[in-house]
């Protein structure tokens, strides 16, 4: 897997790019096959004219399980994070943590943006305006 880091100059192009992008992965999305595939080419063209890759870094998903845990971890050449020496796998902590790790310093925002699309989102029983 990767994790890529991107900057986007406006805040208000991030936001929007966020959720525009959170939006289109919902699987409970209640868009029509247009406007759906109208985000999605806003989403291409918002990255190709906005926003540049500030770092592109592997991220492990299978963490090391050898009981008893073993002596003599290094540091992988490649991807940089400590390994097992046995079966060459990062820590479980470092594989469950890998975003909070990330961001030690500094705050993802990413939180608020899924809280504010589901706040927005009509609740069970109530309708949205463009079915009104
Ligand atoms: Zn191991």
């Amino acid at each position: 897997m990767r994790t890529i880091v991107m900057s986007i100059g406006d805040n208000k192009v991030a936001d929007a790019f966020v959720e525009g992008l959170l939006r289109l992965q919902d699987p409970n999305s209640d868009m029509s096959g247009q406007q759906h595939q109208a985000l999605a080419l806003w989403l291409v063209g918002m990255i190709g004219s906005a926003a540049c890759i500030d770092a592109y870094i592997a991220r492990p998903t299978k963490s090391c399980s050898c009981k008893p845990a073993k002596k003599g971890w290094r540091k992988a050449k490649r991807f940089g994070w400590y390994i097992c020496p046995v079966c060459k796998k990062p820590s479980a902590t470092v594989v469950d943590s890998w975003v909070e790790n990330m961001t030690t310093m500094a705050s993802d925002l990413l939180p608020e943006v899924v809280f504010k699309i589901h706040s927005e989102e009509p609740k069970e029983g109530e309708e949205s305006e463009s079915v009104a």
